[in-house]
């Protein structure tokens, strides 16, 4: 028997979520942002599902090169430029759109011979604090690269730290641009993430850059505010009992003993442990799903193991089905419940798990 862990590709919900991305940003086009293998999806199996995106934006080469070997002709988008000059090289041959964050790369860029011109995203630091170039400095940035013959089309881009509901930050950010770069529309602009995108229309402008909510998972941590949305989760993680035991009251379950019955318990062992990504700090209200019905998750979560609650379950037996997340048990649950994100859990399952696309 194969270890029964898997993590389902929904299609129809990853193409579903695309649309209504489309449909909230129509005037903008859409990088699909596959960055992390594609949030732990898998990048070879999403980029072809969302062929109707305008580009695919990641962060590192090699995802550029499995794309394009893997046939993609859409513009990729490096997030964070390049890290050493020699990747120039590749950069053009695979015409690629990169990001522009910092001195050094601004000055091999400039040195590079190029007998062809790529597209240039020039990052403006505006309020984020990590990454780009103070809002100050891009006028001259900008003249600066503008008549290098090894550059094609500028554009302007920003991050958020704070794109969610009721901020007012995302605002700042973009009045602090507006101020400093008088003539900023003459150039593609391309600000917004999944947040933005979702609650803050003003932010579209050209180019989006939308990331977890493509997989169907929430930005701001809550799935009701993506499911009023009908944003649909993406992936279902898995597995299958694989040991039943009964015991009485007064013994505890798994490692450190850490849970003590206080009754009799009919308990399921579930094939998944910290070593598939399952998280293995989540409080001691987390449930998983079996026969329809949410059951809680008791004791320490080990390596390759997790122990469930059966007791009022006589119909879950050995093989039976167990769900960790997906449609039912919110992603964003899970995250709740071991102090992280969403986007944490996703890219934490690990490449022991099969990915399989339906
Ligand atoms: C990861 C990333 C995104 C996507 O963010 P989401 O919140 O997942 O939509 C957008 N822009 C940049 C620069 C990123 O690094």
């Amino acid at each position: 028997m194969v270890r029964p862990i898997c993590a389902i590709i929904h299609t129809n919900a990853l193409k579903n979520n695309l649309k209504i991305i489309k449909k909230i940003a129509s005037k903008s086009k859409i990088w699909s942002v596959l960055k992390a293998d594609a949030y732990g999806h898998g990048i070879k199996n999403i980029f072809p599902i969302l062929k109707n995106s305008d580009g695919f934006a990641i962060l590192t080469l090699d995802e550029a090169i499995i794309l394009r070997e893997n046939g993609c002709k859409k513009p990729i988008l490096l997030l964070e430029g390049f890290f050493n000059k020699e990747e120039l090289c590749l950069i053009y041959k695979y015409f690629l759109t990169i990001t522009l964050h910092n001195k050094w790369q601004l000055n091999n860029l400039i040195k590079y011979k190029s007998k062809y011109p790529i597209n240039i995203y020039i990052k403006i630091n505006s309020g984020m604090n990590r990454l780009g170039f103070p809002v100050k400095d891009i006028t001259n940035i900008i003249n600066i690269i503008k008549n290098q013959i090894n550059v094609y089309e500028i554009t302007l881009m920003t991050h958020f730290a704070d794109a969610s509901k009721n901020s007012n930050f995302i605002r700042k950010q973009i009045n602090n641009i507006q101020k400093n770069i008088i003539n900023y529309r003459n150039f593609s602009c391309s600000f917004a993430n999944s947040a933005a995108t979702l609650w803050h229309s003003y932010s579209h402008y050209d180019w989006i850059r939308t990331g977890i909510i493509l997989y169907g998972a929430s930005p701001t941590g809550n799935w009701q505010d993506i499911a009023k949305k009908k944003i649909q989760p993406v992936m279902t993680f898995k597995s299958k009992i694989i040991s039943i035991q009964k015991i009485s009251s007064r013994e505890t379950i798994g490692y450190d003993c850490q849970y003590y019955t206080n009754k009799k318990y009919i308990i399921g062992i579930v094939a998944c442990g910290y070593a598939d990504g399952f998280p293995r700090n989540i409080n001691n209200k987390t449930y998983v799903l079996i026969k329809g019905i949410k059951t809680l998750i008791l004791g320490n979560v080990s390596m390759d193991m997790i122990a469930i609650d059966l007791t009022n379950i006589p119909e879950a037996k050995i093989g039976s089905s167990v769900e960790l997340w997906g449609k039912n048990i919110k992603i964003d649950d899970i995250a709740k419940s071991s102090n992280t994100i969403g986007y944490e859990l996703m890219c934490s399952v690990t490449k022991r798990v099969p990915r399989i696309l339906k």
